[in-house]
């Protein structure tokens, strides 16, 4: 009974040293990690489907499956899509 009591410890021990290394990790991770230029490697590019520029994903339009560098491009580019009428 006694040797359950003591493992027990030792378990509530070793989970309680992991938890709080888990959270030093943690903290270390959101101080030293934080002002790393991380957007450059996150930005994906996408092409305008009007006049065919780069641009980062954050910074284009999304129509459907169709990227836009800017609202005058998507319009002009859905108006040529769109079938004339008569
Ligand atoms: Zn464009």
């Amino acid at each position: 009974m006694n040797l359950l009591i003591i493992r027990l410890i030792i378990f509530a021990v070793l989970f309680w040293a992991g938890l709080k290394l888990y959270r030093m990790y943690r903290e270390w991770k959101l101080e030293h990690g934080a002002d790393q230029p991380r957007h450059l490697d996150d930005a994906r590019m996408v092409r305008c489907s009007q006049c065919r520029v780069h641009l980062p994903e954050d910074e284009a339009l999304r129509q459907g499956d169709r990227w836009f560098c800017s609202h005058e491009h998507r319009d002009k580019f859905l108006e040529q899509q769109r079938p004339p009428e008569d």
